[in-house]
């Protein structure tokens, strides 16, 4: 089948190169030159396991190819992906301005039937908005097109993202015409052979479902965190408290791990948006506000927990991070629990020897200009001449560290760990001090 995506992000790159990989025809889309070049040329702007081998043997294949050209995007595809950033406007609502762009360009150029296919992540009713767009267009060119338009979320995983694409747990649609809901089956049924992973929808209702899966996880990582924070002033550890709750299956082990709180490019603006769609449709969503403001307060947990290490004085300190990816298997730095702790860190007067494996790059463009950073090669490097050491990202090279070193190279064997990757025992062993989050001693 003929496709065109728009948008070449986490999730247009990805599923753009998963749809080719299994014989679909691409043409990828995106407005930033600089990217499209970098495609163009074999580079791929962002760090996805698996992603550049896929990308590299599809093009090879003549299976997807990458433009600027919008009339060339609209003219390639029978199917029209939308997948634009919905970035979080200033009063926390989704901004829709790139996929109602997007939806004007269809009906700018198009001449014959599209299914546009809504994948960005977008308010209840947006799909009602991109049917007025497109159709507003068409007007204006005097012609009676057909088209139709499908919500199709996606719940990709970064990090995850090819095998959370190949192999999905669902695959919701949400449509309301039996043209378009075959032509989808067909787009998925290479991944859907096994069993049925289709669920069929309205779009309301598919819409709704991404915000309300994305606020189920912030909700249950929020709730962790709360009770890491009970734990620690009750003396109780919360990893004991996690694996008591998790062996039971109504609640399970998934996505109940305390921590220096959610970031990403999701989580957050996500419940944020579906906090204000309640508030705009007259329903004040208590749970949701509570979740945010439990996130907001975490990710300054460690700070205040290096401040209060330090009797309230951190000026001329310096920290070592590990970490600095919203998340490990990614360079995303969207909203990351790092960029909050760096932040408070240099309002008090201290700085930071940092190191990521993959979001050096990234950090550099963010806070290149930054008085107070010192970008670090390797973990090793970080730790040099470093007072103590936070870690904010559970990268699995951070696991299981030479303790030796970190205690040898820091000015004090002091690690505050907002993940916790270690068992405290063992830190003491080495002759350390451990603060971890709700891990009842000793915080
Ligand atoms: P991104 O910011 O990485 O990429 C968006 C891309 O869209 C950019 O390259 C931008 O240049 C391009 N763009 C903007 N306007 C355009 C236009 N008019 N035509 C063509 N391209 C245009 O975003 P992302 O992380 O891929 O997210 C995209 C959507 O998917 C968002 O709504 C997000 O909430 C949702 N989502 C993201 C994830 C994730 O893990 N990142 C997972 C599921 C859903």
């Amino acid at each position: 089948m003929k496709i065109t995506i728009f948008g070449t992000g986490y999730v247009g790159l990805v599923t753009g190169a998963c749809l080719a990989d299994v014989g679909h025809h691409v043409l990828c889309m995106d407005v930033d030159q600089g990217k499209i070049d970098k495609l163009k040329n074999g580079h791929i702007p962002i760090y996805e396991p698996g992603l550049e081998s896929i990308v590299k043997h599809t093009v090879e294949a003549g299976r997807l190819a990458f433009t600027t050209d919008t009339q060339e995007a609209v003219a390639h595809g029978s199917l029209q992906f939308i997948a634009v950033g919905t970035p979080p406007d200033e009063d926390g609502s989704a901004d829709l301005q790139y996929v109602t762009a997007v939806a004007r360009s269809i009906g700018q150029y198009m001449d014959d039937y599209k299914v546009v296919v809504d994948k960005s992540t977008v308010p209840v009713g947006t799909g009602d908005r991109v049917k007025a767009a497109v159709r507003s267009e068409l007007d204006k060119r005097g012609l009676e097109l057909e088209f139709d338009v499908v919500s199709n979320p996606e719940f990709l995983k970064e990090g995850a993202a090819i095998n959370d694409f190949m192999k999905p747990d669902r695959i919701i649609v949400g449509t309301d015409s039996e043209r378009a809901r075959e032509l989808l089956h067909e787009v998925y049924y290479p991944f859907n052979r096994s069993h049925d992973r289709m669920i069929f929808m309205d779009i309301r209702s598919a819409e709704l479902t991404k915000y309300a899966a994305n606020s189920m996880l912030a909700t249950k990582i929020s709730f962790m965190n709360e009770i890491a924070n009970l734990a620690e002033r009750l003396g109780a550890d919360i990893e004991n408290v996690r694996r008591g709750i998790g062996s039971d299956p109504r609640i399970g082990y998934h996505f109940i791990y305390p921590g220096c709180g959610y970031g990403g490019s999701c989580f957050p603006k996500d419940v944020q948006a579906l906090t204000r769609t309640a508030r705009d449709c007259g329903y004040d969503s208590r749970l949701l506000n509570a979740v945010e403001a439990v996130n907001n307060a975490q990710k300054h947990v460690l700070f205040d927990k290096i401040s209060h290490y330090f009797n309230g004085n951190l000026k001329g300190k310096v920290v070592a991070i590990w970490g600095l990816a919203f998340k490990p298997n990614t360079d995303d730095m969207r909203e990351a629990s790092s960029r909050a702790l760096m932040q408070d860190l240099w309002k008090a007067g201290a700085s930071v020897q940092a190191f990521d494996p993959e979001a050096m790059e990234e950090t550099q463009r963010i806070f290149g200009d930054q008085t107070g950073l010192t970008l670090c090669g390797t973990k090793e490097q970080a730790l040099k001449g470093a007072d103590v050491l936070a870690i904010c990202t559970e990268w699995k090279e951070f696991r299981s560290p030479d303790f030796e070193a970190i205690a040898a190279n820091l000015k004090e064997p002091v690690v505050f760990d907002g993940r916790n990757l270690y068992e405290p025992e063992m830190l003491e062993r080495h002759g350390m001090i451990y603060y971890a989050i709700g891990r009842g001693r000793n915080q």
